[in-house]
Order: structure tokens, then C-alpha cells, then sequence
């Protein structure tokens, strides 16, 4: 295929992935339910629209995905505001049908990644007595302190680490403080 070609390709398979909405669903396609605005996700494989509670229930275990809304009024993607999607992510095996029985707490909850900040709720677990640090771990958060409320992937911890010669934030460096080279 020459280079011209295959540009234009792309330029056509961008313009389909477009903001514009163009076929509103009449009902979620997901479930059957009634629609207000649409949903459908960035980094899921598969951009299925769906209602919110079915985003919701699918992306639980998925915190850390980019979510986009489009209403029925003005419908264009746009990125979902955190506050609209109220996710509770819940560690320690729970899930909002099988909760914690022993007493779990809600936490607002910040973490850094490689893509960027997401926010969402954690959902500590209070079986076993295990730390809200090592329940962090156990998904691949690396957090400090007793009570964290933000954390940082394991992948960003580890890049930051090998390419950036300062202080941490996960280590208390502001980001701007030089780290010391042996
Ligand atoms: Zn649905
Ligand atoms: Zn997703
Ligand atoms: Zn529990």
C-alpha cells in the first residue's frame, strides 16, 4: 500500500472513532434497560455503549479505566468526571453483592499511573486484620503510611525509579527535589 493511501486510511478509521454520537441507542445495549446518557470505555478491548450501571457493574474490578459519557442532549464523548461514576472498587475478594462482613471502610482514593491520575473509592476490607498498605499491594499499589489515601502503580513506582532522578512523592519528594547519585 503507498504511504498516501494508508494515511487517508487512518485519517477514516480516526473520523469513525469521532466524538460525535450518531446512532443514540434507543435502550442500553447491554441490558435492555432504560438509557439517559451513554457510556462506553477508552481502555476496555471492546468500546461497547452500555447505560452506567451496566459500566459500573462491569468495571468494579477495573478501576483504573477511562470511561467516556455522552448525553442524550449533546451527544459527544467526553471523558467521565469521577464524582458522576462513584466507583467503589472493593479489596480483599469483596464485591458490592458479596461485601465485607467485617466492618469496611470507604476510602476516596488517588492513584498515580502511567497514563496519568484516576480517582475512584477504595473499599478497605476488615477481615484478617490485614494492613490498608498490604491490601494496596496485593493489588499492585504502592502506598506509605497508615492511612493512605493516594498510591502509585506498581509500573509508574518502578518506571519513576529507573528514568527520574528525583524524590518520589510514594518516598515524601515533592517531585521537584534532586534524588542523590552514588
Ligand atoms: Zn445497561
Ligand atoms: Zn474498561
Ligand atoms: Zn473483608
Amino acid at each position: 500500500m503507498d504511504p498516501s493511501t494508508r494515511d487517508n486510511a487512518f485519517r477514516e478509521s480516526l473520523l469513525r472513532d469521532s466524538r460525535k454520537v450518531t446512532d443514540y441507542p434507543p435502550a442500553c445495549p447491554k441490558c435492555g434497560g432504560n438509557i439517559g446518557n451513554i457510556f462506553r470505555c477508552r481502555t476496555c478491548f471492546f468500546p461497547d455503549v452500555m447505560c452506567l450501571r451496566c459500566m459500573k457493574s462491569r468495571h468494579e474490578g477495573n478501576p483504573l479505566h477511562r470511561i467516556e459519557l455522552a448525553r442524550r442532549y449533546a451527544p459527544e464523548w467526553k471523558l467521565v468526571d469521577y464524582d458522576i461514576l462513584t466507583l467503589r472498587t472493593r479489596l480483599g475478594g469483596h464485591t458490592t453483592e458479596a461485601p465485607c462482613p467485617n466492618g469496611d471502610s470507604v476510602q476516596k482514593f488517588k492513584v498515580i499511573a502511567l497514563d496519568g491520575v484516576h480517582h475512584f473509592w477504595i473499599v478497605f476490607c476488615g477481615c484478617k486484620g490485614m494492613s490498608r498498605v498490604a491490601q494496596l499491594e496485593q493489588v499492585r499499589l504502592y502506598a506509605v503510611g497508615e492511612n493512605p489515601v493516594e498510591a502509585s502503580t506498581f509500573e509508574m513506582a518502578r518506571y519513576w525509579e529507573d528514568n527520574v532522578l528525583v524524590v518520589p512523592p510514594w518516598r515524601g519528594g515533592e517531585g521537584g527535589e534532586q534524588r542523590s547519585v552514588e
